[in-house]
């Protein structure tokens, strides 16, 4: 542990404290902010925000994209969009960030916990598929539970941090029982399976700008999609349902003020001009880890086959579960931050009573998974 240490104290060329994940400005950020002070547009106005759009569904090649104030709301919208109602069931896995549940709960509806890959720590298309042919059936086009009665409307899966998941697969498996795809894909910009960026496969897909990402607007999400319908909803339902006027105030449905600041988007217009820098960095160092992992008790997560990762945060998987607290407690002793992966949604108290499918990968990662600093050297 101490080579490990020494290796990272190495590559920051620091004996302070390493965070885990600290925001890079090295661009036009403070720019882009004095250019909103100057104009006095900071808030719910002002041509970054267009800007901001534009530019990620150009990154992502997403057809549109709706900037938010983080990515939670993103979500909350997205599964709206997507048809989740009251009463709904959304499948998503339960080794995730409590965001990706805390969305579907804000409708009312309910999460089904399905396990993940160990390889990519992403949603399992076989074990999606497995519950389904075995817990559900079809009446009227819809996906009913078997268990609960109620429907099942969509499936969420998440990029764990930045490692995609097969999409195509799950793809093919969610269309055989009617179910639309919704892409937590907060933790992957920068990352693509076959050739298609994470987070435009799905009917919709949804990104965070936190301070802790790839990319930071202070706190920020978006929205992205495909559909010209759903995307004209998604700015609509952001911005208070608010029917454009010049002087009016008329709305036509209970809507939310979800919409991003222009001083948020302005810090990310910058930061976006500096994300391909940003990812070789990043790439450069996953590259070091996973060499310096080689010989250790320990597998550094690497990209699986036909994919890119954007390795925002890097993950090693431990060979001896019992080695986890000592590894954390030496690491983070000799102030260099690393973090577990998060505890399973399906055993915190809001989500202990969820239906859950077989999670042996998910407690098998949760006992093993590590985060290690990954920001990009200063
Ligand atoms: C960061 C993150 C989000 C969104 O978080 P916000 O802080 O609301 O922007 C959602 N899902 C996952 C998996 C995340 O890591």
């Amino acid at each position: 542990m101490k080579e490990t240490i020494d290796f990272i104290r190495a590559h920051y060329q620091s004996e302070g404290f390493i965070p885990l994940h600290e925001p890079f400005f090295s661009g036009n950020e403070k720019e882009y902010l004095s250019e909103c002070i100057d104009t006095t547009f900071v808030s719910s106005v002002g041509k970054f925000v267009d800007k901001f759009e534009q530019d990620i569904a150009k990154y992502t090649g997403a057809k549109f994209a709706i900037a938010t104030v983080n990515g939670t709301a993103a979500l909350h919208i997205a599964l709206q969009l997507a048809g989740v109602k009251k009463n709904h069931e959304v499948i998503t896995q339960s080794l995730t960030f409590i965001a990706t549940c805390n969305a579907v709960s804000y409708i009312g509806a309910h999460p089904i916990f399905i396990d993940v890959d160990r390889e990519t720590m992403g949603l399992s298309p076989e074990k999606l598929e497995h519950f389904l042919s075995t817990g559900t059936h079809m009446e009227n086009g819809h996906c009913i539970n078997n268990a609960t009665k109620r429907i099942i409307k969509v499936v969420v899966p998440m990029h764990t941090f930045g490692i995609p998941i097969n999409l195509d697969e799950l793809k093919t498996v969610c269309q055989k029982y009617n179910l639309q795809i919704v892409e937590d894909a907060a933790e992957s910009l920068g990352s693509y399976q076959n050739n298609v960026h994470t987070g435009t496969k799905g009917l919709l897909g949804t990104l965070s700008f936190n301070g802790n990402k790839t990319i930071t607007t202070g706190g920020g999400g978006m929205i992205l999609t495909n559909d010209e319908k759903l995307a004209k909803q998604a700015k609509h339902l952001t911005t208070t349902a608010k029917i454009p006027h010049r002087w009016d105030f008329e709305h036509d449905r209970v809507g939310y003020n979800y919409r991003m600041p222009n001083i948020n988007a302005a810090l990310g217009c910058a930061q976006l001009e500096k994300l391909p820098e940003i990812l070789k960095e990043k790439r450069g160092l996953a590259k070091k880890y996973e060499v310096f992992f080689k010989d250790k008790a320990a597998r550094f997560v690497t990209e699986p086959k036909n994919t890119v990762a954007n390795y925002w945060l890097n993950a090693i998987v431990l060979d001896d579960a019992p080695n986890k607290d000592m590894f954390l407690t030496t690491t983070n002793d000799a102030g260099v931050m690393t973090r577990p992966i998060w505890k399973l949604m399906s055993s915190l108290p809001m989500f202990k009573d969820a239906q859950k499918g077989n999670l042996e990968n998910s407690i098998w990662l949760e006992e093993r998974v590590i985060n290690i600093p990954s920001s990009v050297k200063r």
